[in-house]
């Protein structure tokens, strides 16, 4: 605050109030912020006010209009002030969120890189499992394919043996033909047991019979192929196996049936007799027709099917032996010169499978004579031809699968 008297107002300065000028010895006060000057009268100050006022130093004064702006701008200060103190705040939340947002994804990172960790572990760990599996597996096939090599050289071997077996037929069946005639000078005794030795026997070449058949090689080649391309081996070898069972099964029942028809004949042609005894006819044609002992040769005589007016039904006649029913059937070609019995024939008994192959045997002679072998016949179930000098034949047709004991 300046004082008139003490550091004088200009000339030009106007008191604030009545717009008068202010000279050097009016008493008056200046403001402290806009400078202008005011008569004490005009502002309300009395005389020993501002005496003490101009007395004191360091005192402030401001005119009305300035205290006015001074108190507004406190105000807008303290305003200022409060939003300050908000925005402090404010950024202090943020910050604080900044932080844990922050600490968040670090935490986040960790546990991230902690799962790829677990990750990467399990991947190795799997991957290192695959490998051992393949390994093992490696291993195994190769167990396998050495199976494989070694049962390979394991059914040459048997099939060598097969060989050696095949060779021995020959032999069985003439050791047979002996067995056959021992039976005759025996009679009676021991004779069940030369039965069943021969029944053992019979079984024997069937199986021989039949591994002849077994092409080894094919099911060696098919079983190292489905080792080789699919893994089935197992199921190829199982359906050899069960083949084979089935195989040499059928074959032995087929054995036992021509066993059991073994001394059967089948008389064909024999009209159907009034009194139904059939004896005294058969009788006739055996003695003498084939000039054979008919009590010596013959066990029985049966008429066989469902009776009929418009054909007569076949007999079935059982020889004693093997080799009367043998002699029976040599013989009994003869009838067919004979007026006496014509339409009359003997016949062996066959099983069905051996009806089929005697009825495949004939067409195929039928066709083969037809076809310019004239001289063709059927033997041992065989269609062959006598060469020129009447000692080699040839065979036409293959042989039979099955031609054992019966005939
Ligand atoms: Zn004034
Ligand atoms: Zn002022």
């Amino acid at each position: 605050m300046a004082t008139g008297g003490g550091s004088a107002p200009r000339r030009t300065d106007k008191c604030l109030t009545c717009n008068e000028n202010v000279t050097k010895k009016d008493p008056a006060v200046s403001c402290d912020v806009c400078l202008k000057w005011c008569h004490i009268k005009c502002c309300g100050i009395d005389v020993p006010t501002y005496e003490t006022m101009k007395a004191m130093e360091n005192i402030r004064w401001y005119c009305d209009s300035c205290v006015k702006k001074i108190l507004k701008l406190i105000s807008d200060v303290a305003r200022v002030e409060e939003k300050q103190d908000k925005i402090d705040e404010e950024v202090g939340n943020v910050k604080e969120l900044v932080e844990r947002t922050r600490s968040e994804i670090s935490q986040m990172r960790q546990e991230t890189v902690n799962d790829l960790g677990g990750v990467k572990q399990l991947v190795e760990q799997t991957a290192s499992g695959v490998s051992q599996l393949r390994q093992e597996t490696e291993k195994e096939m190769e167990s396998v394919r050495k199976l494989v090599e070694q049962s390979k050289g394991d059914i040459l071997q048997l099939q060598k043996e097969f060989d050696m077996v095949k060779q021995s037929k020959g032999d069985m069946s003439l050791l047979r033909q002996e067995v056959d005639k021992g039976l005759e000078v025996l009679g009676k005794q021991n004779r069940d047991e030369i039965m069943k030795m021969r029944q053992e026997m019979d079984k024997s070449l069937v199986i021989v019979d039949h591994l002849k058949k077994w092409d080894i090689n094919k099911e060696v080649a098919e079983l190292t192929n489905a080792f080789v391309n699919d893994g089935s081996w197992a199921e190829v070898v199982r359906k050899h196996v069960t083949n084979e069972m089935k195989g040499v099964k059928g074959d032995v029942e087929e054995q036992m049936e021509i066993e059991r028809r073994r001394k059967n004949l089948i008389v064909f042609g024999v009209p159907e007799s009034e009194t139904g005894n059939d004896i005294d006819t058969v009788s006739d044609i055996i003695t003498q027709a084939l000039k054979l002992d008919f009590s010596r040769h013959i066990e029985s005589i049966v008429r066989i099917g469902k009776f009929s007016h418009e054909k007569a039904r076949p007999i079935k006649m059982i020889a004693k032996t093997f080799e009367g029913k043998r002699e029976i059937l040599t013989r009994a070609k003869m009838l067919r010169e004979l007026d006496d019995y014509k339409g009359i024939f003997v016949a062996p008994d066959l099983t069905r499978k051996q009806q089929e192959f005697d009825k495949d045997l004939r067409v195929n002679l039928k066709k083969i004579r037809e076809a310019g072998e004239p001289e063709a016949v059927i033997r041992s179930g065989q269609i062959i031809k006598k060469n020129e000098n009447g000692k080699t034949i040839s065979v036409l047709y293959p042989k039979p699968p099955q031609q054992l004991g019966g005939k």
